[in-house]
């Protein structure tokens, strides 16, 4: 399914969180411009509501002398609502504000009902309800708390294209102050499409940015599939072609081009080792076939026999070294062959091994040196005795006649060290990298005519590996090899 694609999953939630701010920023955006115009409206309507309050200049021409006008001092005073002519002056600045179609006004009063408004006032104007229940409680034009305008006591209602506030004052009068504000209202419907227009467009913009975000992002991903999709088909050769190696997918198709070539080479590994570990079986099944039918081929007489025998007995026994070795490795490798953690004298290992082959060194004329400290490692001693004496025998077999074999022991630093030194013909520099590798041998047709197997090397190496240590060798072609293990101490 597409949508379950990361890119789409991506894309999804871009557009889900886009969508909501940009909602909650329009919607937040409209509700401040409508508060702010209903606060400028209300305001105004204020403003029409204080003129009410200042008594007016005596009715005559402007051209009047100044001592028939009020003194100055008195223009502006508040008019005196415990006055009895407060309401007859309400009354009169009510009916008389204004004109038709423009801001109006209207009287009310507690238990009277409307008592006046101005000619551009609405017929139906239903009760100014809270204000009258406030007014006998109310303040004064002029008393402290008096204010009428958004921030005195007064009420706003919106009652369609109407805009009333109402000023409650002492005495039960409440006075209704109101406009038409439908312009205001259509400005308003006019920001509410621009901000919906904008914000379509920008979630448009968005999303078409994020999607190509989202595109360029995943298409690493897409390269990496397809290689995997190649090198499972068989193409074990395919790597990941990372251009940006520093990003974290750029991180992650180098890990995996590593894992693609250690898959690699542990499959042409395998590929080598089969065929090796057959081509190796091979020369003693034919020995003995040929040998048997050859023999088989006419009448022989005992010695014949015999000596036919001999012969398939060797290659036999040729077979069942190379089984056992090649058993042991594949035991080794797959982690069956138990290795205990025990721990044990690296030294005297060394010299038991040493006395095991001993025989074998005599026969061959070689001369065996020990120099043994003692070296608590942590491991199978078993194991580790199999690793030193195919150390051993190999520095007998390789060694040169009437050669010495030198055995060290030493502890260097947290580390058990066996070197095995010989002086035999050496190991070329460029041998010398493979000779721990299965079936590697160094003199191919010499070693196998000698029965050996190859594999010596290789077994010591995956059980020193298997004890956290390490074996490596140090030649001089010519003069000898030197063959050093080194094994974690045991813990005090
Ligand atoms: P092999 O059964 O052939 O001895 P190994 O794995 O023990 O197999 O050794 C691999 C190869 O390493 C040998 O064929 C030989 O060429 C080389 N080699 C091992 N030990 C020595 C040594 N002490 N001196 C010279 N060459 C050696």
């Amino acid at each position: 399914m597409i949508f379950n694609s990361i890119r789409w999953r991506l894309q999804a939630w871009h557009g889900v969180i886009l969508a909501t701010v940009l909602t909650g920023f329009g919607v937040a955006a409209y509700q401040v411009a409508r508060d702010n115009q209903l606060r400028s409206i209300d305001q105004d309507l204020g403003q029409q509501l204080e003129g009410l309050f200042r008594p007016r200049p005596p009715a005559g021409d402007p051209g009047d002398p100044p001592e028939a006008r009020p003194p100055r001092g008195e223009r502006g005073r508040p008019f005196p609502f415990e006055s009895p002519e407060f309401e007859d002056h309400l009354r009169q600045a009510v009916s008389e504000y204004g004109s038709a179609g423009g801001p109006y006004l209207a009287l009310w009063k507690v238990n009277q009902g409307l008592l006046a408004r101005s000619p551009g006032a609405p017929q139906d104007m239903p009760p100014p309800s809270e204000a009258l229940a406030q007014a006998p409680q109310a303040a004064g034009p002029g008393q402290p708390g008096f204010r009428p305008g958004p921030r005195g006591p007064m009420l706003a209602r919106t009652r369609g294209p109407l805009r009333e506030i109402a000023v409650p004052l002492p005495r039960g009068f409440v006075v209704v102050a109101g406009r038409s504000i439908a312009d205001d209202q259509a400005a308003m419907q006019r920001l509410a499409l621009w901000l919906l227009a904008a914000g379509l467009g920008v979630f448009l913009l968005g999303l078409a940015g994020g999607g190509w975000v989202a595109a360029h992002a995943i298409r690493p991903i897409d390269a990496i599939s397809a290689t995997a999709q190649r090198i499972s088909a068989g193409d074990l050769s395919q790597r990941i072609n990372v251009a940006d190696t520093e990003s974290e997918l750029g991180r992650l198709a180098a890990v995996l081009n590593n894992t693609f070539a250690r898959l690699e080479s542990s499959f042409t590994q395998q590929a080598r080792f089969t065929a090796d570990a057959s081509h190796e079986l091979r020369t003693p099944v034919a020995v003995i076939l040929t040998q048997t039918q050859t023999c088989l081929a006419r009448e022989r007489d005992s010695a014949e026999y015999k000596e036919t025998l001999e012969a398939c007995q060797r290659a036999a026994q040729r077979m069942r070294r190379l089984t056992e070795s090649l058993l042991e490795l594949a035991r080794l490798d797959a982690g069956e062959e138990p290795m205990r953690r025990d721990r044990f004298d690296l030294g005297r290992v060394a010299r038991e091994s040493a006395e095991l082959i001993r025989p074998l060194a005599a026969q061959r004329n070689v001369t065996l040196e020990t120099d043994l400290a003692l070296a608590d490692c942590a491991g199978d001693a078993e194991h580790v005795g199999q690793v030193v004496t195919n150390l051993l025998s190999n520095a007998i077999h390789y060694n040169r006649d009437s050669g010495t074999v030198h055995v060290v022991v030493r502890i260097e630093g947290d580390h058990g060290v066996l070197r095995i030194s010989d002086a035999g013909s050496g190991i070329a520099v460029e041998d010398q990298p493979h000779i721990f590798e299965r079936f590697y041998r160094a003199d191919k047709s010499r070693a196998r005519a000698e029965g050996r197997t190859g594999l010596g090397l290789a077994i010591c190496k995956a059980i020193v590996d298997a004890h956290g240590g390490s074996i490596g060798v140090e030649s001089q072609p010519g003069s000898g090899s030197t063959f050093t293990v080194r094994l974690p101490l045991a813990h005090h």
